[in-house]
Order: C-alpha cells, then structure tokens, then sequence
C-alpha cells in the first residue's frame, strides 16, 4: 500500500531507496537475578561495555576534525555523561546490592536521572534527559551483543535509514556505509542530527511521528528532503517524476559546486560581499570550501558549551588565532559572548545562573559580559592578542542601549593598554560593529551608528522581540514570520539609516541564508550577507541571476503592503522572473 507522511525539511535533495529500519527497543531490557558468584563477573562486562562505548567516542572524534564545532561538543558532552559515576559506578552498586544483570541496572539508574532532569524548568537542562538516553542506549546495544551497524554486504547509497531517533554519534557510525538519507520520527529542524545532515550533504526529514512503526524493512522509499514529504512504496508514475526531480536536483547541485571561485556579481554589476557565520576554527576549512569571502560572524560562546566552562585568556587566544589564520588574511568577525538564556554556561561559578522568569529579557551577552568585568577582559584581551594574526573585526551583541557601546569602548581601552604594558602586539585599529537584533536598536540605529565602525542584522532575535514569539518554542512557531510587515520596516529602516550614514551593514541571521529571500534584501539595498558555508552556494547562484536596479521599484512597492499573506505572494513572483 501507498501512503505519504509529512516531516520537518532538514536537508534538501531527493533520495530513492529501500527502508533499512533500525531498532529502537534496546532500552526495554530483560531483569534477571545473577547468583552471588556471577556478580563480579556481571560488573566487569559493564565496566567492557563503557570502556568500549568510551573508545568508539573516542575513535569518533579523532576522525572528526573537518566536522561542525557543535558536532564534536555533542561527542564530548556524551563523553561526559558516560564517564559521570552517576551511570559509571551507581549502576555497579545496583548490580551488586540487587543482584541483577548490567542492562537492567542502567537502565533502571538511567530512570532516575531521567525522572530528576524533567522536573528541571530550565529547557537547555530538561532536554539534556535526551542526552543521557542516547548514551545509556548505546552501553545497553553493548551489552546486548547489538551494536549500530547496518547489516553485512548492504549497499548504503541505495538505503534509507528509518529511525525512531538518532543521536548524531548514530549517525557518524552510518558514516563509513553512505546511506542515501535518513528519516526519523523525533527530533527539531536545528538538532544536531540535522546539522550534520546538512554538512553530509544527504536529504533528511524528522518529525514523522510514528514512520518508525508504519514502514517495514526494504519498502521502497522516496524522500524529499526539499518539502519535508517521505513517501512510501510509491506507484510507477509517482517514482518516475521523483527520479526525474532527482537528476534534476543533481545537475543543479553540481553545478553549484562550480561556483564557489565565481564573484558574487548581480547581473547589473553590483558587488556582494558573501561572507561565513562558524562557530569555531574548525568550522574554517567549510567556510573556504564554500567560497566564503570572510567571516560575518564568529559565535564564540560556543567555545564556552564545549568545555562546560569559559576558557582562559590563552585558550580562547589559541581558537581566535587559528581561526583567523585559517582564513588566510580574509575579514573575521568575532563576537564577543552571546551567552545567557537558551546559551547557558552551568559549570562556571563566576556568573551567576538563577533561573530568572524572563532569561530571554534578562542577563544576557553583552549585559552578562559588562557584569562580570574580569571574564570580559579575559576575552579581549584574547580578541585583541588573535588581531595580530589577520584583519579581525569586534562585534557586541544584543546592544539595546547606546551606553553599553560606550562601555565596551572603555573595556577595549583598558584591554588595549594593558596589553601595551605587557608587551603584547595587537591591532590597534581594530574595528568595533555592533548587532541590531533588539527592535529598539532597530528604531533608534542613529545611536548605534555613530559609535561604530559596522553593524550587523540579526534577524534571528530582531524577529523573535519584534513578534513577542520565541524562536526556540514550537508551539508558537507559526507565527515566526520574517516577513511580517513590521520585521521588513524594521530591516529596510536599518539597512538605509546605514547606507546614508555610510556605515557598513550586514546581516548574519537565518534570513541571509535564506535563497527564497535574497532578491527581497537585495532590493532593500543589503550588500552584506552572512550565513552557514554550505548555504552560500545557493545564495550566491541567487544573485548572479538577479538585477537589482529591477528589484528595487518592485520592493518599494512590496514594503508597502501591509498583509503578510500578499507580501509572501509577492515574493514568490520576485523569485519567478
Ligand atoms: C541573530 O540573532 O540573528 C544572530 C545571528 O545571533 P544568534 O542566532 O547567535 O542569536
Ligand atoms: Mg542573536
């Protein structure tokens, strides 16, 4: 029988092939009482099975070294879980006080943990449950005599991974076989199972539901990473229009690839700057393969949720440098600390982590960093030593006040000229821009502009405090809209206060990556564009198609309207011509 489900769209393209369904009930574990002799015996097979879990994190990690940052301190953060006694040696006294088999004693400890982390408020925390039974499934896969692995001799391009869930350590296991796609029934568009789909290139849909228990093994499936649509055991016709869309999709890929040396050019001659958001060094070698002209944002906060904690002057010098070394003399925008609502450092005693009833208004990035003077000239001082390598910009986050733009000069100066004392060489003119992501900074950009050497959109939280609307919450994501009227007067009002101030302005949130956008913000006059490596391509294939003394009557015209629905239709003619 056929029948269609509809997913999330994570990662676009089309793939066919065959349901190769992989278990899901490892963690519904036989109890079985062991004889006082076996006891040690049954505490050494589950001290093998974590040292043989800690190794193949470990194996993980050295082969990935060109993967995304956050990647690699999901393995680290599972690394963790693991090696914390709550699951390494607790479920040993279980087995041991109980007399009761390895699997059935993580399992029930992984049930207390699980039970003591949803009662946590705190969602960051709450979802890290997630976390632990991820790990705890992979000891008891172990175990069980079942590790990830799909079956011998199967031909990985022409199979379809169905999965209630993966965890991204999953996925880097199904690596080596190159499976055609991956659908699963759990799991959000920006989850790390995502991201690195996205990164491998292969179409991926999640969300489905219940795809796990409805799809047999080796039906043949169709997967539209583009819409979000699996379809199973699909008619004649319906397969031979979804092979033609795959070549097509294919050609167009390929051809994509040959831009990446090409310039950003609009057809009537304008100029682009395209440019790299990462979130740390590693994230460098993407964002040269892509094309990328520099970096328009260097998220650096994520070196903090690496290490659980705020790294020391040298450490955070060490990532700035290669980093700006990796990018061989191009432009590197380094923010400083976005930390602070669903960014939450736990383990440092420095800063203080109450939970507040508002976080997203509340102490955070560059409000947590003016609080806390000594961590934020640890990390100037770091910014400014990583200067001396390349052309590195300073950008300040989520300023509302003009005054926070004063005070950070002010810690700059003190940064500067205690480096002066020590020795130590740095930029002197280094460039300071600022993000406008706060609707008041939006309407009062003056302010901003004239301290400053640059500013940078980000629309990500300019949407989220324009709407009232959490970008992080599902419940309310339909009303997301970056095209609401108000958002579009918001950005035009920037991007031309900037253009008459002559100020430089750039956008680094999801919209500049968006190729559905990038005639709409061409028209509104940006120049600058910031976004994921693997998005540049697409963009910049936009651009090269588009002519923008055409768009811009069109434009105007289209930020007149005031219903979202006729301004959606309108850029979807933007986008036909
Ligand atoms: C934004 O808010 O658009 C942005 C780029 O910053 P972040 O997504 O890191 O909050
Ligand atoms: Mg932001």
């Amino acid at each position: 029988m056929s029948f269609t489900l509809h997913g999330l769209a994570v990662s676009n393209g089309i793939a066919i092939g065959q349901a190769h369904l992989i278990s899901q009930a490892t963690l519904e574990v036989s109890h079985l009482v062991i004889g006082p002799r076996m006891v040690d015996k049954e505490v050494a097979r589950f001290e093998a099975a974590l040292a043989s879990v800690r190794s193949e994190f470990e194996t993980m990690k050295t082969g990935m070294e060109n993967s995304p940052t956050d990647i690699r301190a999901f393995i680290d953060l599972h690394l963790m879980i693991l090696a914390d006694p709550e699951l390494s040696e607790v479920p040993k006294q279980i087995i041991r006080e109980r007399r009761c088999n390895a699997e059935w004693a993580i399992v029930q400890q992984m049930e207390i943990l699980v039970a003591q982390f949803e009662k946590i408020d705190d969602i960051y925390l709450r979802e890290r449950s997630h976390d632990v039974r991820q790990v705890v499934e992979r000891v008891v896969r172990e175990l069980t005599g079942h590790p990830v692995k799909a079956a011998k001799g199967v031909k990985g391009e022409n199979l379809i991974v169905v999965a209630h869930d993966l965890s991204p350590s999953d996925v880097m296991a199904f690596r080596d076989q190159h499976f055609a796609s991956f659908v699963t029934d759990v799991g959000g568009a920006t989850s790390h199972t995502a991201i690195l789909a996205r990164g491998m290139g292969i179409p991926a849909v999640l969300g489905l539901h219940n795809a796990r228990q409805l799809i047999h093994d080796n039906e043949t499936l169709i997967v539209d990473g583009t819409t979000g649509v699996l379809i199973v055991n699909p008619d004649r016709r319906i397969l031979e229009e979804y092979q033609l869309k795959k070549s097509q999709f294919e050609i167009e890929r390929s051809k994509l690839k040959l831009l990446k040396t090409a310039r950003a050019t609009t057809l009537d001659k304008v100029k682009i700057d395209l440019l790299a958001n990462i979130e740390g060094a590693g994230d460098v070698t993407a964002a040269l393969e892509s094309g990328a002209e520099g970096v328009g944002l260097f998220r650096t906060e994520f070196l903090c949720l690496a290490h659980g904690e705020m790294p020391g002057e040298d450490e955070q010098f060490e990532a700035y440098r290669k980093a700006v070394k990796g990018m061989e003399g191009r432009p590197i925008t380094i923010r400083t600390f976005d930390l602070g609502n669903d960014k939450i450092l736990h383990a440092d005693d420095a800063l203080e982590f109450r939970p507040r009833p508002n976080p997203a208004l509340g102490l955070r990035s560059i409000r947590l960093s003016l609080a806390d003077p000594k961590s934020f000239q640890t990390q100037l001082r770091a910014i400014l030593r990583a200067s001396k390598f390349g052309k590195v910009k300073l950008l300040i986050p989520m300023l509302s006040h003009a005054h926070q733009i004063d005070q950070t000069l002010a810690a700059l100066e003190q940064a500067k000229s205690s480096l002066r004392g020590d020795r130590i060489a740095f930029d002197e003119g280094i460039e300071i821009g600022g993000m406008i992501e706060i609707p008041a900074a939006a309407l009062a950009v003056g302010l901003f502009l004239r301290r400053l050497n640059f500013v940078s959109i980000g629309t990500n939280d300019l949407i989220q405090y324009t709407l009232a609307v959490d970008r992080s919450d599902e419940q309310v994501s339909h009303l997301y809209d970056p095209l609401h009227p108000a958002v579009l007067m918001l950005l035009v009002h920037v991007i031309s206060s900037a253009e008459k101030a002559n100020i430089p302005v750039s956008m680094c949130g999801e919209m500049a990556g968006d190729p559905h956008l990038t005639r709409l913000l061409l028209g509104m006059g940006l120049r600058q564009f910031s976004m994921f490596p693997a998005q540049i391509p697409e963009v910049k294939q936009k651009i090269k198609q588009s002519d923008i003394s055409e768009l811009e009557p069109v434009v105007r015209r289209l930020l007149r309207l005031e219903e979202s629905a006729k301004i959606h239709e309108q850029i979807d003619r933007l986008n036909l011509a």
